[in-house]
Formats: C-alpha cells, structure tokens, sequence
C-alpha cells in the first residue's frame, strides 16, 4: 500500500530575510506564489514543508545596497540592527496573521504537534546572529517575549558576543577567538531562559566553549559533516562527539558549497550528496540526532532539488538508499520534536 510522505520539519530558512529586502508588501506573493526563491507558501505546502526555524537576520550594508541597489554609504546609514531585527519579528507576526490560519508562530513543543494534527505550518522564531543585543543582554527577555525560541550568537563577522567561523575552503573551523565574556553571559542567559542555542556559525573555539558551558543538547541547526567536505562551517568528527554525547542534533544543509566534497558552489549536485551526509551523520550520532536545516533562500540548492517542491525526491533518495519509514520520520520531524522538547522543557 502507498504510504505518504512524512511531511517534514526543517532547521532553518531565510525566507524573512528575503520578504524583509523585497519592494512593497511582500505578503501578498508570499500566499499567491513568489516567482523566485527558494519558498513561498503554495510551493511549501506542495514539497510537504510543515514548518521550521524561520531565521531573523540582519545583513551586512554591502548585501543590502547590492539588492536594493542603493549606494552603500546608504545602506551604511540604514545599518541599524535592533530595528531590522524588530522589523523582521513584526513581518513574522503580519505573515501568520495574514495566513488566516494556515502558519502559526509556536512557542512550545506541544504547538508544534498541535500543527502536526491540524495541517497548519509551523513556525519557529530563530535569531541568526544576536547583533540586536548589547552585551548587558538588556533586549533577551523582550526577544523571548516577542516569540524568539532559538539564537545563534553571531553570523560570520564579529559582534559582542564573539565571532563566526569564517575562511576558505578547504579549511578548519578553528578561525579565530571564541566567546567574548558577554558570550558566554549570552550561553548561561540562553539555558536559564531555555532558549535554543545555535552553534552552527560558530568557530571551533566558541563552539567548545558552549559545549563546556551549556546544559542544553548541542544543536547544529544547519551544518554537515567536515570529513566528506572540508569548509569551515562544516562539524569535525570531534564536535560530533560532542554532540551526541550532549543528545543533541544536527541538520542537514542543502547548500552546494557544504555539501561538495570539492567545496564548490555548482547547482549539479546530485541529490545523493545530502544523502551521504546524512548517512555520515547517523554513523556518527545515531538515528535520533539527524535532521534537516535546509537553509532555503540562504544557499544555493542541488539542481536535483530545485525549490522546496523538491524535498520529495529527497525523501525518495533516502527511501531508495535504505532508509525506512520509521527512520524517514525520525529525520523529517520527530528527531527535531524530540531536541526542542529537551531544550525548551526539559
Ligand atoms: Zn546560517
């Protein structure tokens, strides 16, 4: 008998970056249909996207003055990180409103299952790098107040709270000074609150630093495995030691450049990579701590996937790789209920 596809619960996206940089409301095409992208909502109802880590981001000026093709001195001026990222959560809220009913803001584990049952996307507020706060972390209750579940201290450039892992490919993670002081205030304040904490951007430093202070799982949310692609962003064997020690999790990220074992950015990559960085990943973790981080509209995606209406040929790619159903659905849903169940109620 045919069974569906599980639906599947995804890490991490940066659709509301994109809705944020684009002309006029942005709301509109996001339930007619965007004609780029990565994701709007038709497309992710059609590739069974249930839900995810929806990623608050505030980019660089020189990213912004080349999409809105303004001078960058401009973009420079513009450059105010607490009103982007407050703008950002308010286009969160506007989006689940509009989507009269269909996308719900989920606070809890239990909120994420009640969309399970009901058919509604899910969504979760994740920060991807907290250059919104100041380092006396005055504006982390406001954030948790305003739907905020999960924080990745820094991107790839430097803020108060440390800096990301950055350089060329091939490359170790190990790129630089870990935690600032007020970092490791931003680790301790994050488990008091419960707040996820993201540890894929972080450098080998901070991420050991984390490791040594958080209670919580350790979570990748959108990272893969260094041995089958050496860039920097991507988890050694050491730091998956880690996280399955912790019980935490890895997702998988789409994007060409962490998936190649060349490390190149190039759309024909067969679909069968994400498969074997998943295959690595439960080698080393085990089946309960493997699942996605799409990272859609932030990388460049495998021809073979194209959008999220691709994400049943990956099923299809696992499923033909050996993966059954009981695995298929750790991956896609359960194995991320399970993390953020632990992370946020214990
Ligand atoms: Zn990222």
């Amino acid at each position: 008998m045919f069974d569906a596809l599980p639906t599947l619960f995804d890490g991490h996206n940066d659709l509301l970056l994109r809705l944020w940089i684009a002309e006029g409301d942005p709301l509109p095409a996001l339930f007619s249909g965007r004609d780029r992208g990565h994701l709007d909502y038709p497309r992710m109802r059609a590739g069974g996207f249930a839900g995810g880590l929806f990623a608050v981001f505030v980019p660089p000026p020189e990213w912004v003055a080349r999409q809105r093709g303004i001078p960058l001195a401009d973009a420079v001026a513009q450059h105010d990180p607490l009103a982007i990222t407050a703008a950002q959560i308010a286009l969160c809220h506007r989006m689940t409103a509009a989507s009269q009913g269909r996308m719900r803001l989920c606070l809890t584990a239990d909120d994420i299952m009640a969309c399970r049952r009901e058919g509604v996307l899910a969504v979760v507020l994740h920060i991807e790098g907290a250059g919104a706060l100041t380092d006396d972390l005055q504006g982390l209750a406001a954030l948790q107040a305003q739907g905020v579940r999960s924080i990745g201290p820094f991107w790839n450039l430097p803020n108060a709270f440390g800096e990301g892992v950055r350089g060329d490919f091939p490359g170790s993670p190990d790129t630089g000074a870990g935690l600032t002081a007020a970092g490791e205030r931003l680790i301790a304040a994050c488990n008091q609150r419960r707040i996820m904490i993201d540890l894929s951007h972080m450098n080998e430093k901070a991420f050991w630093q984390t490791a040594a202070l958080s209670h919580a799982p350790l979570v990748a949310t959108h990272s893969n495995a260094h041995a089958l692609c050496p860039q920097p962003r991507n988890l050694t064997d050491d730091q998956l030691a880690a996280i399955a020690d912790s019980d935490g999790l890895v997702g998988v990220n789409f994007g060409t450049a962490f998936l190649r074992a060349d490390g190149q950015r190039n759309p024909a990559t067969p679909v069968t990579e994400i498969v074997k960085h998943v295959e690595y990943l439960i080698a080393k973790l085990g089946e309960d701590r493997v699942a996605f981080g799409s990272d859609f509209d932030g990388i460049q995606l495998p021809d073979d996937l194209g959008d999220v209406t691709g994400l049943p040929r990956l099923l299809a790619a696992l499923t033909a790789a050996g993966v059954d159903r009981p695995l298929l659905e750790k991956l896609a849903w359960r194995n991320w209920l399970r993390v953020l169940q632990a992370t946020w109620q214990g």
